[in-house]
């Protein structure tokens, strides 16, 4: 195994903490890759993984990722996140949970922890009992899913302005992949504002019966990237974008709140090439992550709103600087996203 410096995903993490709690087998990492804005916020993911580095090189990559989203959504918060590595059964003993409660706590809030992919809302309020560090509990503004919506929805507004220069959504077709709490709830949005609906889900019925609700249409999993649409909204898996997908798409836009849609990061280029303009996923899809730090922020509902507000005016920054410069909008981003965090 490679030392951590030298692995692909390091890029210069201010600290990387591994425990190994042998009372109760808990084995974690908790990455913070900036404090420069301030404490290291993101969430804690319990996964089973196929070995220790694929855990870490996961802790890394989500981590850096967290500094760049927390950075470009205004927040005072910098990047950080945490990996429990599951066994294969997923068993979860509530002693461990309170041993990586324990973790989070010795780092004395350089690290704020939230909730991810495999923690329910329960084990976030465990977490809180052993130590402060945990944002986005349900009683402070809960589930971030609608916050989310509320952003990506002005978002593909923003990019539909921007191909089109039209300020009214009636007859814009916006295909939807994943019409769970965030695709569903921008499906909503968007059909109050008259726009044309195609929508699709792995659980097919729930794409139909949100397309008869709304009076749009749905169309199997695998046929929603080939779908001839204005905007492509990905609100599903990360990594769908890749060279065939690029390629297959029949949209003006690709605007959605899935995170990491660009599968190895060069797609970015190939949606420039093709004319597509790119809504970068983590500008888009700040709107949760506002949400789930505002007592970390101390932001009332207002203040929420406000920066929730504040993402279509960046994404139109981010475009702007594209369009003059022939850097693509991902490059500008990350750009503008490293100055932030001051490298
Ligand atoms: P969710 O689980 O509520 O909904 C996801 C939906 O996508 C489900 O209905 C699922 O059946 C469907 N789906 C899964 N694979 C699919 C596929 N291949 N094709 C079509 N549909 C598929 O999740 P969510 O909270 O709505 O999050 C959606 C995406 O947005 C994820 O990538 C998540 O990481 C990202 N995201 C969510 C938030 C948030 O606040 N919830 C914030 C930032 C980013």
């Amino acid at each position: 195994m490679a030392a951590i410096w030298d692995l692909p995903d390091f890029d210069s993490h201010e600290a990387v903490h591994v425990f190994d709690d042998l009372a109760t087998g808990l084995k974690a990492v908790i990455a913070v890759h900036s404090t420069h804005l301030g404490p290291a916020a993101g969430g804690t993911r319990f996964w089973h993984y196929g070995n220790s580095q694929a855990a870490i090189t996961d802790a890394l990559r989500l981590s850096r990722g967290m500094s760049y989203k927390n950075a470009m959504a205004g927040l005072s918060a910098g990047g950080g996140k945490a990996v429990i590595l599951a066994d294969s059964q997923h068993t979860k003993p509530q002693d461990m949970l309170n041993a990586f409660a324990r973790a989070v706590d010795s780092l004395g809030g350089q690290y704020i922890t939230a909730q991810d992919v495999g923690m329910s809302e329960a084990d976030m309020v465990s977490l809180s009992k052993v130590t402060p560090h945990v944002a986005g509990l349900p009683d402070q503004g809960g589930d971030p899913g609608p916050y989310t919506a509320r952003g990506v929805f002005l978002g593909v507004q923003a990019a539909v302005k921007h191909v089109s220069g039209a300020d009214d959504m009636t007859g814009v077709h916006v295909a939807i992949q994943g019409v769970g709490s965030v695709g569903g709830g921008l499906a909503r949005y968007l059909a109050a504002q008259g726009a044309k609906l195609t929508l699709a889900d792995v659980d097919a019925q729930r794409a139909a019966d949100l397309a008869a609700e709304l009076g749009g249409s749905s169309v199997p999993a695998d046929a929603i990237m080939g779908v001839e649409a204005d905007i492509f909204s990905p609100c599903a898996l990360g990594a769908i974008l890749t060279e065939a997908s690029v390629a297959a798409l029949k949209v003006r836009a690709v605007a959605g709140g899935a995170n990491n849609q660009l599968a190895t990061g060069p797609e970015g280029q190939m949606l420039a090439d093709r004319g597509i303009l790119y809504a970068p996923d983590y500008v888009i899809n700040a709107g949760g992550i506002i949400n789930v730090l505002r007592h970390v922020e101390n932001a009332d509902d207002a203040e929420i709103n406000r920066r929730i507000d504040a993402i279509p005016g960046r994404l139109s920054a981010i475009w702007a600087q594209s369009d003059s410069t022939g850097m693509t909008p991902a490059e500008v981003a990350d750009n503008m996203a490293q100055k932030l965090i001051g490298r």
